[in-house]
């Protein structure tokens, strides 16, 4: 099938006339086409985006948030069609997408409500004669950018909060998985108004810089690789726009000797393979104490080399393909590398000689704390685990990376989680658990993982401009 762009409220081609091909990760083979935008596209939507903001930023709160909950009903009267397009697209096994559907879905609420709640702090007499106010408005077009691993439940992090404050979207999928945004354009037809949600499809360095270059582009909100963060930040410099970084991740799974060895087992199976281990708060770092590290190392190795891996249709599979041959090969290089560096590999270690692209479940245990696979997103199956000698040695490596996203502290002891807490570099810090997240709370990095946040009312207060009356009064 061939789709189209679309933009304010109709369905058009790429200009150029050409085409992306779409590719299953679990067959190798095409499953659709879509527009390779360029310039020309980007400047047709952020045009329709424009026109439409005066109507949709002047709007009341509670049309706002009316609206967005009616495209939620959208959302959730298609859940079943947009649930098989993610798992085609992406390979995520059908038994796990449900967990996904749920949490966008009741993000994708709370925004809505959120549109209601935002607030300045200030109405008084600062200066005696004039009363100030504080206002929140919108700040006009936003370009969003999203990435393939979670591709609507991104898509829904950056347009959710942008809409609710007011703004108007031009959003361009991962050119891998754009099939679930085309189809939330399809659904925002009946509830949004022309040009206020307008989805284009395309390259990185073509559609994707053309947003980011765009003058009457306002924001651009990445979510993405650090290296694409780099080059979006330095680009947007050009313009002055602002910019919303959701960077990769790295995250430690520090593992105390007095911790519930079952229970971290069970959450590294979970947390550090679901979605493949493309999750860029995966439990993919595991750093362990001296004393439980060989049963650590046991028990991880047996719970991996159980995970069912195959066809994502089959309700039986755990995990799926990685999203393409590119990713396929990274996973692989990096593993390779890891081994040759002294690393043992007890489990996993190669791709699967099938049509597809699936690499084994993997642990690497030993690696050095400079090395690449502890330095490194692999963004695949794979989880290393280290030993370190005591609790300072514990913090210094897990901060020890450039990334800041997400950690997890596992101890029964309350003083040492809480002092582990307060030392750790990161967005995010769970004690015994790894990966729970909630609408309420922001989800964002520290360091190279990025800057701004997702989710929670502090992401709705991220897309509006601060603004200060002040009137005189006799
Ligand atoms: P990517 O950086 O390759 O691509 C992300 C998006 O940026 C895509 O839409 C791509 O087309 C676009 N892009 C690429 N180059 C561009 C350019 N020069 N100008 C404008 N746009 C450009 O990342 P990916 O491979 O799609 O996603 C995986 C990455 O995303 C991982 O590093 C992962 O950790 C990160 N991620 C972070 C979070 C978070 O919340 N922090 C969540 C999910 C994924």
């Amino acid at each position: 099938m061939t789709h189209e762009n679309y933009i304010g409220g109709r369905w058009v081609a790429a200009a150029s006339g050409e085409t992306d091909a779409v590719i299953s990760p679990a067959t190798g083979e095409m499953i659709a086409e879509v527009p390779s935008s360029t310039a020309a596209d980007v400047d047709t939507a952020v045009a329709a985006a424009r026109s439409a903001f005066e109507e949709w930023g002047g709007a009341t709160p509670r049309t706002r948030s009316e609206a967005l909950h009616r495209l939620t009903d959208g959302i959730e009267d298609n859940v079943d069609t947009l649930k098989a397009l993610e798992s085609q697209n992406v390979g995520k096994p059908v038994s796990i997408i449900d967990f996904e559907f749920d949490l966008l879905i009741d993000n994708m609420r709370f925004f809505a409500g959120g549109a209601r709640f935002l607030e300045g702090r200030a109405a008084g007499e600062y200066l005696d004669g004039y009363t100030s106010m504080l206002r929140r408005d919108p700040l006009g077009v936003v370009g969003s950018i999203a990435p393939w691993n979670y591709p609507l439940n991104m898509a829904i992090w950056k347009i959710g909060p942008a809409l609710a404050a007011g703004n108007t979207v031009v959003l361009k999928p991962s050119e891998l998985t754009p099939l679930t945004a085309l189809k939330l354009a399809e659904i925002s037809a009946d509830v949004l108004p022309a040009g206020v949600l307008n989805v284009v499809c395309g390259q990185g360095e073509t559609a994707g810089a053309s947003l980011v270059a765009h003058p009457d582009v306002a924001m651009i909100s990445l979510t993405g690789d650090v290296s694409t963060g780099r080059l979006i930040a330095a680009a947007a410099a050009e313009t002055l726009k602002r910019v919303h970084l959701e960077l990769g991740g790295k995250a430690p799974v520090i593992v105390f000797d007095d911790a519930d060895l079952d229970a971290v087992v069970t959450a590294v199976k979970e947390a550090g393979f679901y979605n493949s281990g493309q999750d860029c708060t995966a439990a993919c770092r595991v750093i362990s104490g001296p004393g439980i590290f060989d049963d650590v190392v046991s028990s991880l190795t047996d719970a991996v080399g159980t995970i069912n891996m195959g066809d994502p249709s089959d309700p039986d599979v755990e995990m799926g393909p990685v999203v393409s041959d590119a990713q396929l090969a990274r996973v692989a290089g990096m593993v390779d590398r890891a081994r040759e560096a002294g690393a043992e590999v007890p489990v996993g270690g190669s791709a699967q000689d099938a049509a597809g692209f699936f690499y084994n479940p993997s642990l690497v245990v030993g690696p050095a704390q400079d090395s690449e696979i502890v330095q490194r997103e692999v963004f695949g199956p794979v989880v290393s685990v280290q030993r370190f000698a005591d609790d300072d040695e514990a913090i210094a490596w897990a901060n020890g990376v450039d990334y800041g996203l997400a950690a997890s502290v596992w101890t029964r002891d309350v003083s040492r989680a809480m002092r582990a807490a307060r030392a750790l570099q990161f967005g995010c810090v769970w004690v015994n658990d790894h990966i729970p997240i909630v609408s309420e709370m922001p989800h964002g990095g520290f360091k190279q993982s990025g800057y701004g946040k997702d989710m929670s009312l502090y992401a709705i207060e991220h897309y509006t401009e601060l603004k200060h009356v002040m009137v005189k009064f006799t």
